[in-house]
């Protein structure tokens, strides 16, 4: 059980409706994954659940095994069909979701962050 709220007019929700463009990069029956429109790294994707989900928390106690079972394969599939697999030859990747205030998460609907195409540096910034 969650007490999660999801609110129905945030931008992702408005992609998953249609109602605003994507630069998809992959669809599958539960998951979506579509090019970050800032893009912080040469290659940045979001890979998001179709369903209404806030964060990673809340789709992990509540969505259905199919649901994580495809958003699972889809972030794998989007890794590959991107190069990013360190097995095929590439040079790797970051993956990350940010949820709630401490996370600074902007946009309230579960989304993963594929990052790559060069050296990352450290995954946090260093506290003085
Ligand atoms: P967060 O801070 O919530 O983890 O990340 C939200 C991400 O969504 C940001 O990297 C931002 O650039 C991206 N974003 C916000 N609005 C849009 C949009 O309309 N289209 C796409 N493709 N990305 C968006």
């Amino acid at each position: 059980m969650t007490s999660y709220a999801y609110d129905t007019t945030n931008i992702f929700a408005r992609i998953l409706r249609g109602e605003i463009p994507c630069n998809k990069v992959l669809e599958t029956a539960h998951s979506l994954a579509f090019h970050d429109i800032a893009p912080q790294a040469p290659v940045h994707v979001l890979v998001i659940p179709k369903g209404a989900y806030v964060n990673a928390d809340h789709f992990a106690r509540a969505a259905s095994d199919a649901e994580i079972v495809d958003y699972t394969r889809a972030i794998g599939r989007v890794c590959e069909e991107l190069g990013l697999c360190p097995d095929q030859g590439g040079l790797g990747y970051r993956m990350l979701s940010n949820g709630g205030e401490a996370g600074v998460q902007e946009v309230p609907h579960l989304h993963v962050h594929i990052a790559g195409g060069r050296v990352l540096g450290r995954m946090l910034a260093q506290l003085q």
